[in-house]
């Protein structure tokens, strides 16, 4: 647990942004999901658990409880899409820029 707890703070720094008061990110399933240091979870990946997958930062990614506690191993890698060299507050643009297409495209 102590392990995890020093592993989200970085996770958060990787995938997320700053919104001037928090850390938040969005769920790595792609699920829509904003979540904060309380409601994020640690996802294996791409190295599940149960294939001796480890807690480190390159094998892991924040996950919503819900979308975590399935364990779709193939799911949309949401985090894995976000162009490499993003700083933390392009992320959030990026994702805003990727929420109006998609809902542009109905
Ligand atoms: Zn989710």
């Amino acid at each position: 647990m102590r392990k995890s707890k020093k592993l989200k703070p970085k996770l958060f720094k990787r995938d997320g942004w700053h919104d001037g008061q928090k850390w938040l990110a969005r769920c790595a399933f792609g699920c829509g999901e904003i979540l904060n240091s309380d409601t994020a979870t640690i996802d294996h990946w791409p190295i599940p658990r149960r294939l001796g997958g480890t807690l480190k930062l390159d094998n892991t990614r924040l996950a919503c409880r819900s979308c975590n506690s399935k364990d779709i191993e193939n799911a949309g890698y949401a985090s894995q899409l976000i162009p490499p060299g993003l700083a933390p507050a392009q992320r959030q643009a990026w994702w805003r820029e990727q929420e109006n297409q998609r809902y542009s495209e109905w």
